[in-house]
């Protein structure tokens, strides 16, 4: 995999390097142990040689947002850390991060390491479902917490997290881990995490091991890691800027 130790790679190092303070100094804020927030590398629209590159950097967990996309990527990853130089290197943890169709589920749950955007019960019923049918581990789950009301942008309303919180845990193929929220951007980022942070708790009282909260954006990061997320998804501050936006 010749990028490797390319321009590119140097720049990758720069950027999870500076990604990876911003990361520890919000845990200073916040009090907080920098180990308790992982990063997900979002790499949609990025190719698969950045996604192997960061994997040899130590980034051992991914986002990607469309099935297509992520599903030929994966299978490529494999095949590059497989052939390349770095053999030892173990392919990532994909997570699966944006509004999932449920015709698409069944491939997601063949390769994804987890879900962040389950909103409906019909998603959790196909999920198990393409776990079994895969024959793998117990996917793991966040249920998606819509923190501006607008059902389009995806999401459950917080009077509804406890509900499908219930059905995920009712199935062994999957393992409830939190809540997942996206600031909406007309709003201060800091009352929408901590709004999200308030149904982490009721969600919390509920199923006490459901303990993650997947929030923060290369934008609004410190944000979320104050009002305590354990997930950061940070895409254009580690890779770049977007040519095509799929949001
Ligand atoms: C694209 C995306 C991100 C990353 O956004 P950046 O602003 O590039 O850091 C995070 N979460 C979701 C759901 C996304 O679709």
């Amino acid at each position: 995999m010749p990028p490797l130790d390319g321009e590119r790679r140097a720049e990758l190092v720069r950027s999870l390097g500076a990604l990876r303070a911003r990361i520890a100094d919000a845990c200073i804020v916040a009090r907080r142990d920098p180990h308790s927030v992982t990063l997900i590398a979002v790499t949609k629209t990025f190719p698969a040689v950045d996604v192997a590159t960061l994997a040899v950097l130590g980034v051992g967990d991914v986002g990607e947002n469309r099935d297509q996309e992520a599903s030929a990527k994966v299978v490529e990853v494999a095949e590059l850390l497989r052939t390349g130089a770095d053999q030892r290197v173990a392919p990532p943890r994909w997570h699966f991060i944006g509004q999932l169709q449920s015709r698409k589920s069944r491939s997601v749950a063949s390769y994804a390491h987890a879900v962040h955007s389950v909103d409906r019960l019909e998603l959790v019923e196909q999920l198990a479902a393409g776990v079994t049918r895969a024959g793998r581990d117990r996917l793991d789950i966040f249920v998606q917490v819509s923190l501006d009301g607008d059902p389009a942008r995806g999401g459950v309303p917080s009077d509804r997290v406890v509900a499908l919180a219930d059905a995920v845990v009712a199935r062994s193929e999957l393992r409830l881990r939190g809540v997942m929220g996206i600031a909406p951007l007309a709003v201060d980022p800091r009352a929408a995490f901590a709004d999200l942070a308030a149904v982490a708790a009721r969600l919390r009282a509920a199923h006490p091991e459901a303990d993650a909260i997947s929030a923060g954006m290369s934008a609004d990061l410190e944000a979320a890691v104050v009002h305590g997320s354990t997930h950061v998804r940070v895409g254009s501050a580690l890779l770049g800027r977007r040519d095509q936006d799929f949001g």
